[in-house]
């Protein structure tokens, strides 16, 4: 539900925005419109004009879960009632005294379609196994109503003028979506006649699933399809930078996705701006899977860059042609003018690099920190004890803003998620040297105990996260590590 301010000027009219809490599982730190699901209920409750029962349904839910997330009522009828009836209006709803169908029976309101201006059905990328088909309504705010945040959801909410929005998304002030942005660039040039025309005029607005999620300017992320490890089902891949971008992670081995991502690269060489290299974060195949394709694609001129502890396990399956080394920066001209600082992060893989952009405070964390699932520390790659020190030297960066991962959405609440993420890692090493204290001597024996909440298809790979705990407690003095992979406990340091 897009809100606009009542009176507003209608050449850059104000909308109602909140943010996302912190502690969301999706999009946290997000800048978004009020919304929800919609229930059962919502096919019950009729709606004057409306086209047929879907949109009608779809009204009732917008209408609902806009008065209970903002207190705002956007219904005939409404106009009449004082402040004090209003509240407690909402006061029967969110209690559950009544439904919400009951409520506008009980004060004699209504639902009018024409209230509501369809301006687009969004879906979000495949890259999360949680998704949204989601319809956007422009809607006035009624007279002597005011929105505020009842919802648990959002941290804090306000009218905003949508291009002083947009341009605080420009100056990577605040983080939002695709549909977000997109709203904000058309109410920005002003409510005309044609403005729905406008908000329509893209095909991500028609239920296309968007492929290009612009999460700060100059930062897209391309997910692609990959044989990787689930619950993921893509790989980000990011064109990072304006007139000169970087590829980094041109994940997929798969034809069909490669070819999307080329028309991509395709059409910004044509647009005039020029591919500087090809970047890879680590060496697994669901990240450098497209590397050599793109390449060839572009007639073998572009180099690849990455790590030396990324190119030596390569060697037949990509060519890097240059080493990225930890502190380097590239730098890359346009608007905006980017510098990404590499810093080699192992953990998740040797040679693991990622990206910090101090001015906008993104950080690409490749692997090292996800957006959906979790973590694989894998031996002899993986490497828990260096991966908690890259985890600590995320947490010191200083303007730290957004996490760009391997996959998944971005996170918009770096800190909460990298303390969650050392929190667990250091919960599962606790856990595991209580099981080896406790006579489980072999990484299967101890995902017996430590992991009684994983399924045993998952046990395989479980058993080589617990080694690499092992591995880090036997460095620390805790555990005595035989050839065989089968743990004894040391006598407690004094
Ligand atoms: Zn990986």
């Amino acid at each position: 539900m897009i809100l606009v301010r009542e009176g507003t000027d209608a050449l850059d009219p104000e909308i109602f925005w909140a943010r996302r809490g912190d502690a969301l599982a999706f999009l946290p730190g997000f800048y978004a419109f009020p919304g929800g699901q919609r229930d059962a209920e919502d096919a019950e409750i009729p709606v004057e004009n409306a086209e047929d029962a879907d949109a009608a349904a779809m009204l009732a839910c917008a209408a609902r879960e806009l008065f209970e997330e903002t207190g705002v009522l956007v219904a005939r009828g409404a106009e009449t009632l004082t402040r004090g009836q209003l509240a407690s209006v909402l006061d029967d709803l969110t209690s559950g005294r009544m439904t919400f169908a009951e409520l506008l029976t009980h004060y004699g309101l209504h639902l009018d379609a024409s209230d509501f201006r369809f301006v687009g059905r969004w879906v979000t990328p495949p890259f999360s196994p949680r998704r949204f088909d989601t319809l956007f309504f422009l809607v006035r705010c009624p007279r002597k109503q005011e929105p505020r945040i009842l919802s648990a959801e959002f941290s804090e909410g306000a009218w905003a003028k949508a291009g002083e929005a947009l341009a605080r998304w420009q100056r990577a002030e605040v983080l939002a979506v695709p549909p977000v942005i997109h709203a904000l660039r058309t109410l920005a040039a002003g409510m005309t006649d044609d403005l729905v025309e406008r908000f329509l005029s893209v095909p991500q607005a028609h239920g296309r699933p968007v492929r290009r999620i612009e999460f700060l300017p100059g930062f897209v992320c391309f997910p692609l399809r990959t044989p990787t490890r689930p619950p993921a089902t893509t790989t980000n891949c990011y064109v990072v930078g304006a007139s000169e971008f970087v590829v980094i992670d041109p994940a997929s081995p798969h034809a069909d996705e490669q070819t999307e991502l080329h028309a991509y690269i395709d059409e910004l060489l044509a647009a005039g701006r020029s591919l500087r290299e090809i970047v890879l974060t680590h060496l697994h195949p669901d990240h450098v899977g497209g590397a050599e394709a793109l390449r060839e694609h572009l007639g073998g001129s572009v180099t690849v860059a990455a790590h030396r502890l990324t190119a030596e396990p390569l060697v037949g399956r990509v060519r890097v042609d240059r080493l990225v080394e930890d502190g380097e920066v590239i730098e890359l001209e346009g608007e905006p003018r980017l510098r990404l600082r590499a810093m080699h992060t192992p953990g998740h893989t040797r040679g693991h690099l990622s990206f910090y952009e101090e001015r906008t405070g993104a950080l690409l964390t490749g692997d090292n920190i996800v957006g959906i699932g979790s973590v694989l520390i894998d031996p002899p790659e993986g490497d828990v004890r260096a991966y908690l020190s890259t985890l600590e030297r995320f947490r010191a960066l200083p303007h730290l803003q957004i996490l760009l991962g391997g996959h998944g959405p971005a996170v918009g609440s770096p800190r909460v998620k990298i303390d969650e993420y050392i929190r667990h890692r250091l919960e599962r090493e606790r856990d595991i040297l209580a099981a080896v204290r406790g006579g489980a001597s072999s990484p299967a024996a101890i995902v017996a105990r430590v992991y009684s909440d994983v399924h045993p298809k998952m046990h395989a790979m479980a058993e080589r996260a617990v080694l690499a705990h092992l591995e880090k407690l036997c460095a620390d003095g805790l555990v005595a590590l035989a050839a065989d992979g089968d743990a004894a406990p040391l006598a407690r340091p004094v």
